[in-house]
């Protein structure tokens, strides 16, 4: 990791998206007599009784909430109406939701069956804004799904995530970089990652009752009460919150490609745009902090004719030069006297320990914010 890497300041668009009242929500579309009506999705109260896994949100206005006992629910409102839960269903709506969201990124990080990450900066189909692009995919899901989500737009995971939840349902909320601070010290401890009922309870114990009590203490006080995840609290009530969207197995290669004006002959010029390519692999990879184990050289020849070459690694690669080299080495072993219309140069095999690393990679980063 070179200084440059560290002092460089992510320019993140994060989209959060999380479906409203999931469970609860497929069970009134596919079932009309549901709608309208207090409804619980869950174990039913009846014998030693269940658990409520989701409430609708005329259930809600009970204060029937989730991980509640179905028992007390029933308490409640007596007239809610339980369902079992058919997770067949919503996984089935779930990679309907994915298949929307990759429409317009290949940067997703699924939480759980109704709710993601979705890293937007690169913008896939040139929309301009995160906020359209979040307005979009809300439409898309009521239009094909028929159901509502709300979503939280941001620099940065922590507050996406917190926005989805602010005007819920069918939310669209933005928190802008000029009003992250601002709204950091207003929130309640209880809301930020990671502050369970016992630390807030220790927390309040110490008078620190929002992120504005939280910023007056020094990172050394913060890690002294808190350990390791008081330096997160640091950074993250200034807003500071570098962790990437990890796209875990749904980004399979990343890379970059030219089609040429006039098609090339000369090796000279071959290893000039090869030079080019990798140049726009390599800030890719590194906006996303993904490094790949396999790159892929793809050559397309004047007659349309396409090959590929590929090269391993023991481990992941994401700088400059080796990726030059490699894709250098990989042309000069094929026919170099076919003029060329096309080079490519790809990235894959990231990986499930490159992600472990990349995790680890992020956390000593924060360190030195
Ligand atoms: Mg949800």
């Amino acid at each position: 990791m070179s200084a440059e890497d560290i002092e460089r300041p992510p320019h993140r668009k994060i989209i959060h998206i999380d479906m409203d009242a999931f469970y609860a929500s497929v069970e009134q579309r596919d079932h009309p007599e549901y709608r309208g009506k207090p409804l619980v999705v869950g174990g039913g109260p009846e014998g030693r009784g269940g658990v409520v896994a989701t409430a609708s949100y005329e259930a809600r206005k009970f204060g029937i909430r989730s991980a509640m006992p179905s028992k007390q629910a029933v308490k409640l409102c007596p007239e809610a109406i339980f369902v079992f839960p058919r997770f067949a269903a919503y996984k089935e709506v779930s990679q309907g939701i994915r298949a929307i969201f990759a429409r317009y990124t290949d940067l997703i990080e699924p939480l759980s069956l109704d709710e993601a990450f979705l890293d937007v900066t690169e913008d896939k189909l040139g929309i301009g804004s995160a906020m359209e692009i979040a307005k979009q995919i809300k439409q898309a899901i009521k239009d094909e799904l028929r159901l509502t989500a709300s979503a939280g737009v941001s620099i940065n995971k922590f507050v996406a995530k917190i926005a989805s939840d602010m005007n819920k349902p069918d939310g669209l909320t933005f928190i802008g970089p000029s009003s992250i601070e601002n709204f950091m010290e207003k929130l309640p401890v209880e809301k930020f990652f990671g502050v369970g009922k016992v630390t807030a309870q220790k927390m309040k114990g110490m008078g620190l009752h929002t992120g504005a009590d939280l910023k007056k203490l020094t990172e050394h006080e913060l890690t002294r009460h808190f350990g390791k995840t008081g330096r997160f609290y640091y950074h993250i009530v200034r807003g500071i919150d570098n962790r990437a969207v990890q796209p875990h197995r749904e980004t399979k290669s990343m890379g970059a490609e030219d089609t040429f004006g006039s098609d090339l002959s000369e090796l000279d010029e071959m290893h000039e745009e090869l030079d080019k390519i990798a140049e726009k692999v390599v800030t890719r990879l590194q906006r996303y902090q993904l490094k790949g184990r396999t790159l892929t050289l793809k050559i397309k020849y004047h007659d349309f004719k396409q090959i590929t070459r590929n090269q391993s690694f023991a481990i992941g690669i994401d700088d400059l030069v080796t990726i030059q080299q490699t894709a250098k080495a990989l042309l000069e072993a094929t026919d170099t006297t076919k003029k060329i219309r096309l080079l490519g140069i790809s990235l894959s095999n990231f990986g499930d320990n490159q992600q472990g690393a990349v995790k680890e990679i992020s956390g000593q980063l924060r360190l030195f914010n």
